[in-house]
């Protein structure tokens, strides 16, 4: 009989490619996974984990917590790769270099931030030596600005959003972070540069819609079928953040619209969380208290404050 390094005991073991499901034995020699048995297995370690799962390590599409503590926690939900693709980060060489140099308990990435691009090119009094800081402390600390928020971009500040955003790409973002309920006075003309950019490096984007709301002309609805038709008219693959929260009560709607996108052939994807509620930072543009019970069709006593 074939002993192997490692042999994890009777686990539930879970791949939810192949749909298995049940009581088995796993061998592993060399680091791989060499043997999946009913029966029991040999082996040099046998670790009994019974009454525990096995499965592949998850990958979280949607992790903020970009930092050491944050990781472990996620290692124990059985994360074994976090990545930070809405909101992004920039510099994104100097991030990995950050994370190379502390350490981290498992895999991350992140994708080229637009929010950052936007507040040191719209706001450049907020640049430290002349850059945006790699940390979502740093994105969230100038909610309260106006002029990245709120202001479209074109010209010469547009160039030098794509610029910034070019770079990150270069450096290793797995894509462009655009988060736009945070800076929803970004126009359609901007986000097609920005999706042309997106295509050019075969990577996605990866989107916060602009309408935290159910109300129309500015709907939820309205911002998806907006970014379906960027989807059509780059190419470029689009991929709408945690829809379930954004979504509202328009989520039957929106399914509908996406599902109907994906038929057609068009490069849309998105992903949900699983848990039943959302957080953000005080200052968000898409909190505006004027009319946010309306809008999402929520009373104030549905918020907590942290
Ligand atoms: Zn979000």
């Amino acid at each position: 009989m074939t002993s192997y390094d490692t042999v994890l005991a009777n686990g539930r073991v879970i791949d939810p490619e192949t749909y298995m499901d049940g009581i088995f034995h796993v061998g592993i020699k060399d680091g791989t996974i060499a043997e999946i048995s009913r029966e029991p297995l040999e082996g040099r370690d046998v670790v009994d984990v019974s009454g525990l799962i096995v499965s592949p390590g998850f990958i979280d599409l949607h992790a903020h917590g970009q930092n050491i503590a944050s990781n472990r926690m996620q290692a124990f939900d059985g994360l074994t790769t976090a990545l930070e693709l809405e909101a992004g980060l920039l510099p994104v060489g100097e991030f990995y270099d950050n994370c190379a140099a502390e350490g981290r308990p498992i895999n991350y990435g992140i994708s080229a931030g637009w929010l950052a691009a936007r507040t040191v090119t719209l706001n450049p009094e907020k640049a430290v030596n002349g850059k945006p800081v790699p940390t979502m402390t740093f994105t969230m600390g100038n909610f309260d600005v106006q002029e990245w928020v709120e202001n479209p971009a074109h010209g010469d500040e547009l160039q030098q959003i794509i610029d910034l955003l070019e770079q990150g790409l270069k450096e290793g973002a797995i894509g462009i972070g655009f988060a736009w309920g945070y800076a929803p006075g970004a126009g359609l003309k901007e986000c097609r540069e920005i999706w042309k950019l997106a295509k050019k490096y075969g990577r996605p984007t990866y989107t916060h819609i602009q309408n935290l709301s159910m109300l129309d002309p500015n709907s939820g609805v309205r911002n998806v079928i907006e970014l379906i038709g960027l989807a059509g008219a780059t190419g470029a693959q689009t991929h709408i953040c945690h829809w379930n929260s954004t979504s509202l009560r328009d989520i039957p709607t929106i399914v509908d619209i996406v599902k109907n996108a994906q038929e057609a052939g068009l490069p849309v994807t998105t992903e949900a969380y699983v848990y039943g509620a959302g957080n953000s930072g005080i200052g968000a543009a898409e909190f505006d208290p004027s009319d946010v019970e309306d809008r999402m069709a929520i009373e104030w006593s549905d918020f907590t404050l942290v």
